[in-house]
């Protein structure tokens, strides 16, 4: 009998050094330096920021995504989802954990397809902390479909050169190199006709013609990048994986993507849960407090049960790609808590901040935040409809059609069918009678 919801205690005296760790000395940054996490911290913030990634290095808690030879500590997708539901709580956190995404995935495809040199010279600095990386792959007029991508790689001399537009490449403007997918052979088609290039970020050539900002940010100051890739010449090392890769290389780092998001989210979703609780608790109406409420009871048991289901979820997926150590195995189901994962956070968020009234739709409150991060949720990595359709298709593999004219689990048919099936017994009751 192999199920079992417990954390082993060793491992859960790290998770509860984590959670305290995070509430007291990491949300603080969140406040300081909100939407500053990506930026290359100055002298100053290094006097903050350096002391609590050691003291998660000596926790043994840093980069706990990859596996001992690449500086983590391997302790696999479950342990991560544990320990990333906490982080989650917090913009700084994953930052100091050094388990921060874009750069997660981005490292790990380089630990996967990248040489020896490509190792050294990208991923050791990027799992060390100290640069961060982008990867370009949406385009204006493609968003995340290949089959649509124009921008192109072609050779030139030994090496590459790249053309075309990228939009949404996030933290295009702090990155230190960008992962950069292309059309290296258009008549192969997208799944082996494109590749990934490592392109260091003064490449001559790399134009950030917008930094595209979200919801209320200000114009132009945004985080996600429109790029025109401009007759970038890249050298022959550049290519990660092999000329015609991209495609697989890109299923392998979504995949991991999309599962970490979920993993934080449960952490956001929970961290509403918590507030609704405390003000439904503290908030007094003419006869009582507005936990006495039935509608309120009822947002915050709806809540209660959606994230733990979505929790419970989240833990199978990572428990799963453990088990199988191959995202591909486990598409469908990364794809479904895509899915899942909008939803509960925009329903957990949407009924913290009604119970908040008008504080909760204030900027004084990060309700508003979190309904906009939702929405991101249902869109970065590829939209949910997207998702629906890859896991209807892998559902319905699983399924046949049936020759006849009745559906299998028409009940007049399945009733003559169990009458003929035990006719003999049935014909002894009626002749006992
Ligand atoms: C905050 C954020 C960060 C991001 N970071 C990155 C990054 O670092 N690098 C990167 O390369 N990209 C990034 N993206 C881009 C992201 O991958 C795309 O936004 C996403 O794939 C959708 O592409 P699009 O925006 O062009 O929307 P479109 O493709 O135009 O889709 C718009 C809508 O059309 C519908 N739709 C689209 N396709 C289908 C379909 N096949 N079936 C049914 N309905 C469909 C959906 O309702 C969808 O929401 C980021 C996006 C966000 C919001």
């Amino acid at each position: 009998m192999a199920w079992d919801f417990e954390t082993e205690s060793e491992f859960q005296a790290k998770l509860d050094w984590a959670d305290t760790f995070v509430r007291e000395e990491v949300e603080p940054l969140d406040l300081l330096w909100h939407g500053l996490q990506f930026t290359p911290p100055d002298a100053e913030k290094r006097k903050i920021i350096d002391p609590l990634k050691d003291e998660v290095r000596r926790r043994r808690l840093w980069a706990a995504h990859l596996g001992p030879e690449l500086g983590g500590e391997g302790y696999g997708q479950l342990k991560l989802a544990l320990l990333n539901e906490i982080l989650g709580r917090s913009e700084w956190a994953p930052i100091i954990f050094g388990c921060q995404a874009p750069d997660t995935g981005n490292a790990e495809i380089i630990a996967h397809y990248g040489t020896d040199e490509q190792k050294e010279r990208y991923l050791r600095p990027l799992l060390d902390g100290e640069i961060f990386s982008c990867y370009s792959m949406t385009e204006p007029q493609a968003g995340s479909d290949p089959a649509l991508f124009e921008t192109r790689a072609e050779p030139d001399g030994e090496g590459w050169v790249i053309n075309g537009w990228k939009f949404f490449s996030s933290n295009a403007r702090t990155a230190s190199f960008f992962i950069v997918m292309a059309v290296t052979d258009p008549d192969a088609g997208p799944y082996e006709g494109m590749s990934m290039f490592l392109v260091p970020a003064d490449t001559p050539g790399i134009r950030i013609e917008r930094n595209v900002g979200l919801g209320d940010e200000p114009a132009g100051d945004g985080a996600h990048a429109l790029i025109h890739y401009d007759n970038v010449r890249v050298g022959p090392d550049a290519v990660l994986g092999g000329p015609g890769q991209a495609f697989a290389i890109a299923q392998t780092r979504l995949g991991g993507g999309r599962v970490h998001h979920a993993m934080r989210t449960i952490g956001l979703a929970r961290k509403a849960l918590d507030m609704m609780c405390e003000r439904a608790l503290s908030r007094r109406t003419r006869d009582g407090v507005l936990a006495d409420k039935q509608f309120v009871q009822g947002y915050i048991a709806d809540s209660y049960a959606q994230l733990t289901q979505f929790r419970l979820f989240v833990l199978y997926v990572a428990w799963s790609i453990d088990k199988h150590n191959d995202y591909r195995k486990v598409r469908k189901d990364i794809a479904a808590v895509k899915i899942v994962m909008p939803q509960v956070l925009h329903d957990i968020a949407q009924r913290a901040a009604q119970v908040h009234g008008a504080l909760g739709m204030s900027n004084e409150m990060p309700f508003q935040r979190m309904l906009l991060g939702a929405g991101v949720m249902g869109m970065a990595d590829g939209p949910t409809e997207v998702h629906k359709v890859t896991v209807a298709r892998q559902v319905l593999r699983g399924h046949q059609p049936t020759d006849g004219l009745w559906p299998t689990g028409h009940l007049p048919s399945r009733t003559e069918a169990a009458r003929a099936k035990y006719a003999a017994h049935l014909d002894r009751e009626v002749g006992n009678l």
